[in-house]
């Protein structure tokens, strides 16, 4: 406190530590196996560091590269649009290149929102929404997602996406496929929230970070639906897509105002980063469908692996349809309470998750649900559910 006043901002008070760094801590610290945070134990595609490292060696990158990007990789962008979702955007006034998705998202919001807005976000949410919701003085509105038993699977109740709108609301904040449930919004789905936002005059903002991480059904970026276009920002990132979780080289694709709005907080934010990693992005970019086809299928092969361990040490198991993550239920073991189990749980039998109650405004609604990442190693996997069965011996 100074002049009788806390430190911490009131936008940002209740924002404390993010759950994934204090879990990823208590890992450290227990030695247990970290199934909590979302990062792969193997790093991508050899070809993609050793061009990194041919940048970094040819001087490319090394000092501020151009504010909107290197133009290599603003270009790679826009033909992985064009390549895989028949979308058009011109390099020169349509891409941006960002640090992250995270940069992406915050500076989304700081550019696009007024206080007083409000922002309809699908719920549970990825942490930083709600904190870049804040930092923009604008109020966020949750749309809850709900589980359905028929298909072990969670689901969006358009009509109350629909009653969720007010006058105020200036904007959709989307995530497909969705973390941290695995949802992947379908055709039905996404015409209806097109429309929707049409008839709304709203704007979308849509975290596809994990685009490439689809097991059923397909990726339809929202962009590409009519009317869409010219309302609508799409973030991408090479973390998720390409194993560099650590590199930080996140994009936006939109119209030119849209972008031209986006970069004007951007350019705050980090101004540029990661300069010889967005020329080893652009290679990436550019990698034949074997590479993508490739890591889906060993993604989709570690899901089933990990969703079968974990049944069979006892949890109740959400199926995902996308992304690397796992919701499961507690109940069976005779436990409510996921906080209190993932407290225990490093302690109890060495292995880290997330409760499902950090990404909703109400704890409540999620009490018993616990996250589990499977991007890891096969014997990874297989040490921590032999772990995990020990809960019910
Ligand atoms: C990991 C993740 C991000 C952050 O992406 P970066 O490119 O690492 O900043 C954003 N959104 C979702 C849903 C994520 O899971």
């Amino acid at each position: 406190m100074t002049q009788g006043r806390p430190l911490l901002n009131r936008r940002l008070a209740g924002f404390g530590t993010t759950i994934f760094a204090a879990m990823s801590a208590l890992a450290v610290r227990t030695g247990a196996i970290n199934l909590g945070q979302g990062f792969p134990d193997t790093d991508g595609p050899e070809e993609v560091r050793e061009a990194a490292v041919r940048a970094l060696r040819a001087g490319h990158g090394n000092q501020y590269p151009p504010g909107p990007g290197v133009p290599e990789l603003r270009a790679a962008i826009a033909e992985h649009q064009q390549r895989f979702y028949d979308l058009a955007f011109d390099p020169g006034t349509e891409v941006l290149v960002t640090a992250g998705a995270t940069e992406a998202i915050a500076a989304s919001m700081l550019a696009l929102l007024e206080p007083g807005d409000e922002v309809i976000a699908l719920e549970p949410y990825y942490d930083s929404y709600a904190a870049c919701i804040a930092m923009a003085g604008a109020t966020r509105v949750p749309v809850t997602l709900h589980p359905e038993p028929s298909t072990g699977t969670y689901r969006l109740d358009l009509a109350e996406l629909r009653a969720a709108v007010t006058p105020r609301t200036r904007l959709l904040l989307l995530n497909t496929p969705h973390n941290p449930t695995g949802t992947v919004l379908t055709r039905e789905e996404l015409t209806a929230i097109a429309e929707l936002a049409c008839e709304r005059d709203l704007l979308v903002v849509t975290d596809e970070v994990y685009e490439h991480l689809v097991f059923e059904g397909e990726h339809l970026p929202i962009a590409a639906f009519p009317g869409m276009r010219e309302r609508t920002v799409t973030i991408g990132s090479a973390g998720k897509t390409f194993s560099f979780t650590g590199w930080k080289v996140g994009w936006v694709t939109a119209n030119g105002p849209l972008v031209s709005a986006v970069r004007t907080a951007k350019q705050y934010l980090t101004y540029v980063s990661a300069g010889p990693f967005q020329y080893a992005v652009a290679e990436a970019l550019r990698l034949p469908d074997s590479y993508f086809d490739g890591f889906r299928a060993d993604l989709q092969r570690k899901r089933d692996l990990l969703a079968d361990g974990l049944r069979a040490a006892g949890f109740e198991v959400y199926r995902p349809q996308g992304t690397y993550f796992i919701t499961t239920d507690i109940t069976p073991f005779g436990e409510k309470d996921a906080y209190a189990f993932c407290r225990a749980l490093p302690e109890r039998c060495g292995v880290v998750a997330i409760p499902n109650s950090v990404f909703y405004d109400d704890p409540d609604i999620s009490r018993s649900q616990v996250r589990f990442t499977f991007c890891k190693k096969d014997d990874v996997l297989h040490e921590a559910t032999g772990r995990l069965s020990r809960l019910t011996s």
